[in-house]
């Protein structure tokens, strides 16, 4: 599992600035789809080989109320708790605050590793920058500058080894074979997760139930339907309580950005007696930005008259249509109604995810695309588009190879992705263009 990194300070001392660093997004195109809501307190980073998560406590608001900590918002205590390392941050510039001693008695109690680190010391000395924070009990802090990326390599591969650090067991732990495609179950609480799940493991065979299970309660289990092979992976907001999972009431967003990561196809429950929530919009977001492959259930299908079951098939075109790639499904995980056309769109989401595209093939298909419609110029540049291979998988990348290739604006990548994705019909799985010119 990716390690989680918890950045943790009072305002305006750098956090989002970092925390924007570590997180840039590779997917421009990502950024302009309507209706996406974002939540940027929560991103997957990578330094070199090793990805993380990241999550901005922007919320942390340590006034003192009577000389008291003012309660902290609850989500920051759950990040910090589910951090396997904080890096807590202060600014050079202003030197120590009362409000960072506030935070340190609170970091030291939460039982985390914590690495105390200097903010904006870009063209200070060492000594200078530091001297004041060593009152803090907190070791030798780490100097940066997160406006101008000073020092956040380093920071960041040491907080990896110190996060790797603190999960010996679970490293060694025997990994239960994966088989087949991996599934995650995703939704808010209350959509149906753990029963859909106790459907789908209740009337398939189950092949190996009884895995060991980790000291961060993952979950894997591998089960067979119609002959066919998939392992559970990770999946968030639910637990075991015997033979069957039970629904855990607390949501938690790393989990769910675990169990992301950790699948082939993401299953995205949403609850059709309900209206979409920014919650189930936010979810959403993170399952396209992970390209994930991805399947939406929606549930509680069962007992609806036709007014509801229009309105609520427009609130999703409205506040969804970012998943457009994706198949929705009404089921009732209750009933056990609509399941097997659903794992049927697992299956081809997966295969979607993971389709060979020769080069021979993408780039007629490419050639096709252009005679059918040539990109704009850009002033007096036109620009050419030669050939295409595939640069990667879960997701496809397309990479475009020509020339000029930064004068093609979003619409005729979309345009490009459309054709790609009709050609080769790929359902199911998000498609990424990447340009690369020539020189
Ligand atoms: P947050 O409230 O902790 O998330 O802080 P922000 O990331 O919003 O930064 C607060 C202010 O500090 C902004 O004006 C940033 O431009 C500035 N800032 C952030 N990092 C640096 C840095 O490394 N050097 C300098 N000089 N300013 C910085
Ligand atoms: P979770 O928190 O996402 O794991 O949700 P649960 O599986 O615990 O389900 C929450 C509630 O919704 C429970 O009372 C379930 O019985 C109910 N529920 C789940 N699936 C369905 C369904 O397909 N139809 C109806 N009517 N209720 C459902």
């Amino acid at each position: 599992m990716k390690p989680v990194i918890a950045l943790v300070g009072r305002p305006n001392v750098g956090k989002s600035t970092l925390f924007n660093r570590l997180t840039r997004s590779r997917d421009a195109l990502v950024a302009d789809l309507p209706g996406l809501t974002r939540d940027r307190h929560y991103g997957e980073g990578r330094i070199g080989e090793r990805p993380f998560l990241v999550i901005d406590t922007g919320g942390f608001e340590p006034v003192a109320k009577d000389g008291i900590m003012h309660e902290m918002a609850k989500q920051t205590k759950q990040a910090v708790a589910e951090a396997d390392v904080v890096v807590f941050i202060v600014d050079g510039r202003q030197g120590l605050t009362p409000h960072d001693k506030t935070i340190t008695d609170f970091l030291r109690k939460s039982g985390r590793p914590v690495m105390l680190v200097v903010n904006k010391a870009e063209g200070m000395k060492y000594t200078t920058v530091t001297a004041d924070f060593y009152e803090l009990g907190l070791g030798d802090p780490y100097v940066i500058s997160a406006a101008h990326g000073d020092g956040v390599m380093d920071l960041v591969n040491e907080a990896l080894d110190a996060a790797f650090a603190q999960r010996p067991a679970e490293e060694a732990a025997p990994d239960p074979a994966t088989r087949g495609i991996k599934l995650a179950i995703v939704g808010r609480p209350n959509v149906g997760k753990s029963t859909l799940v106790n459907t789908l493991l209740g009337e398939e065979r189950v092949i190996a139930f009884d895995m060991p299970g980790t000291t961060r309660d993952s979950i894997e289990i591998p089960f067979e339907r119609d002959g066919k092979h998939y392992t559970l992976v990770d999946t968030a907001g639910i637990r075991r309580r015997g033979k069957v999972f039970e629904a855990i009431e607390k949501f938690s967003v790393v989990k769910t950005l675990q169990s992301i990561s950790e699948a082939n196809v993401v299953l995205l429950l949403l609850d059709a007696q309900q209206d979409i929530s920014e919650q189930d919009a936010h979810i959403a977001g993170f399952i396209l930005e992970s390209g994930r492959a991805l399947v939406v259930g929606v549930n509680k299908w069962d007992g609806l008259d036709n007014d509801r079951r229009n309105q609520i098939k427009m609130d999703m075109e409205r506040k969804l249509n970012f998943l457009f790639f994706a198949k929705f499904h009404f089921i009732s995980a209750l009933n056990n109604s609509g399941i097997g056309p659903l794992m049927k769109s697992v299956d081809a989401a997966y295969a979607a995810a993971m389709a060979k595209l020769s080069t021979p093939r993408l780039t007629r298909a490419l050639i096709e695309a252009v005679e059918h419609q040539q990109p704009r110029r850009k002033g007096s540049i036109r620009p050419k588009l030669r050939y295409a291979h595939q640069g990667g998988q879960n997701p496809p990348v397309v990479v475009i190879h020509g020339n000029a290739l930064e004068a093609i604006d979003d619409n005729y990548k979309r345009y490009l992705e459309k054709h790609f994705r009709e050609t080769f019909s790929l359902v199911g799985t998000p498609l990424r263009i990447e340009l690369r010119s020539g020189k």
